[in-house]
């Protein structure tokens, strides 16, 4: 079961669904992007990372700590972590793709993950076809 969920996770699934209900057609990773994007929305050219607070280091979110042994040995796997996703960023960029980020707090509550997207789309200059 929890091997099953590691591909597909709860947080991914849940982000999939609200850009389905806004009238989107999605597509989920993308393999041949860098960085392999959670979910795309190839006729609007945009990919998006549901990334996890822990991994990816969201920053003054209750989920970003920092464990209180080997701490040199996470600060440097954190530090990797960031570097990647930022490289990741630019590349999807330099490809002319739109790059979303959803942290995985904030799929915690339909309501914050509408408003969330709502607002991050807006921002990409993205229209939501069906509002909900
Ligand atoms: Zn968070």
């Amino acid at each position: 079961m929890s091997r099953i969920r590691s591909r597909d996770t709860l947080p991914e699934r849940v982000v999939l669904n609200q850009l389905e209900r806004f009238g989107y057609r999605v597509e989920q990773q993308h393999k041949g992007l860098p960085g392999t994007p959670d979910i795309t929305l190839p006729r609007q050219n945009l990919a998006v990372f549901v990334h996890g607070c822990f991994w990816h280091r969201h920053l003054n979110c209750k989920n970003c700590t920092t464990p209180a042994t080997n701490r040199s040995f996470w600060l440097e796997k954190f530090a990797k972590n960031q570097l990647r996703d930022r490289e990741n960023g630019r590349m999807l960029k330099k490809l002319g793709w739109k790059v979303l980020t959803i942290w995985e707090c904030e799929t915690e509550d339909p309501d914050r993950l509408r408003h969330v997207l709502v607002k991050k789309l807006a921002c990409l200059g993205a229209t939501i076809r069906r509002p909900s």
